[in-house]
């Protein structure tokens, strides 16, 4: 076998495109019954413009390439997006302070359109909108991250890509030819490949260590920041996504919509020692509190408990920035193994340059 990509998420399908498109056998191992299951459908379906992340850092780079190539893939694959906009909003004299330090980084990392408004201006666009003033990104958007997942395994499986699920990769070893994994299973085997892609998210750091040869003071230490998401009952009040100034690790309590024009609230962030996915209904109060900040008609009873998912951080909670770690033979020195490490938001927006920079190597 020529290339294996254990983990069949936004990040692993995309990456087995690439490779498959390039020419190369590959075959996708996939624990779950189905792709996706994880991570990749627990987000905000938001394709983010690339505002937020340190000048220069991958997250940055891949977010606005990723972006562009996103949006062109979605418009020729038809697959379900909006480019909505989202507005920034200040509720405070601080957080309106702030706003020209966001904008400025969101010139550095390319983002080509954000301008800052006033509050009249804001409300204009926004009328159930509280805001000191706001950011307007026009070219922030959302998408249907099933229908582009399932394409992303429709162009893979196309070009003699192969998807195996309930093929946990259990362990594996690096020998003078590549790596040779031991799947689990109904039909436990084991299998060896020239280039081992370690695409499993929550799960990267784990998979990594039990691979025997790769030096284990190099894997990162992984922790869990879970986020839960409320919907709101009825018609959304707002036609562009709103989102408050960031918090330390997180976006803050935002505002999304899908592409049926329903709203929901998160992800908050909780660090947990082990993934789970409960919502806590007691905390709606804490998410009352923190929309009502920008949107304060929010009616008692209108927020229900949704879903939830867990950002694979690298780094622990007192440090405010994490990047997504691509380790390849250049890092490690182990030959025909690249691990996926920290592919948080916006994991979902770089997903097809991500894919470019593993398959180019
Ligand atoms: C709360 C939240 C909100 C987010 N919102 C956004 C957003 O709006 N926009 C955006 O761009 N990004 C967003 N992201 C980030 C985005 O969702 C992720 O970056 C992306 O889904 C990661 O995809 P992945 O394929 O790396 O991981 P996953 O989707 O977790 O896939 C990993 C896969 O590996 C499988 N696996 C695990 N272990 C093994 C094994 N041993 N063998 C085989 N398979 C294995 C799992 O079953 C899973 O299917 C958000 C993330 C979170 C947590």
């Amino acid at each position: 076998m020529e290339c294996i990509v254990a983990g069949a998420g936004v990040v692993g399908l995309a990456v087995a495109r690439a490779l498959a498109l390039a020419g190369r056998e590959v075959i996708i191992l996939e624990a779950a019954d189905r792709i996706g299951s994880e991570t990749s459908s627990r987000n905000s379906e938001v394709i983010h413009a690339g505002i937020y992340y340190p000048a220069g850092s991958l997250m940055a780079r891949l977010c606005v390439e990723g972006r562009g190539l996103l949006y062109a893939y979605c418009q020729e694959r038809g697959i379900p997006h909006r480019q909505c906009g989202k507005l920034i909003v200040a509720t405070s004299q601080s957080e309106l302070e702030q706003l020209p330090t966001i904008a400025a980084k969101a010139a550095r990392n390319g983002v080509p359109d954000l301008r800052q408004i006033s509050a009249s201006q804001a409300r204009s666009l926004e009328p159930a909108l509280a805001a000191t003033g706001a950011l307007l990104s026009p070219s922030t958007g959302i998408v249907d991250s099933h229908a582009y997942m399932l394409s992303l395994l429709g162009d893979a499986e196309d070009a003699g890509a192969v998807l195996v699920c309930n093929s946990p990769v259990e362990r594996g070893r690096v020998t003078h030819r590549g790596v040779v994994v031991d799947v689990g299973g109904a039909e436990p085997m084991s299998l060896g490949c020239r280039l081992f892609v370690n695409a499993a998210g929550l799960a990267a750091p784990k998979l990594a260590r039990l691979i025997d040869g790769m030096p284990p003071a190099l894997v990162p230490r992984e922790y869990f920041a879970k986020g839960d998401y409320f919907s709101l009952v009825g018609k959304a009040p707002f036609s562009r996504l709103i989102y408050p100034v960031p918090v330390k690790g997180g976006l803050g309590i935002h505002l999304t919509l899908d592409l049926a024009g329903q709203a929901r609230f998160g992800p908050d962030i909780e660090w947990v020692d082990k993934p789970h996915y409960d919502v806590d209904p007691a905390k709606a109060a804490l998410f009352y509190a923190g929309v009502r900040r920008y949107f304060p008609d929010l009616k008692d009873g209108a927020l229900l408990p949704a879903y939830s998912g867990i950002r694979p951080k690298i780094v622990p909670p007192e440090v405010a920035n994490q990047d997504f770690l691509v380790q390849g033979p250049a890092v490690h020195g182990v030959p025909g193994l690249i691990n996926l490490f920290g592919i948080e938001s916006p994991g979902l927006t770089a997903s097809l340059a991500l894919a470019k920079l593993v398959a180019e190597g």
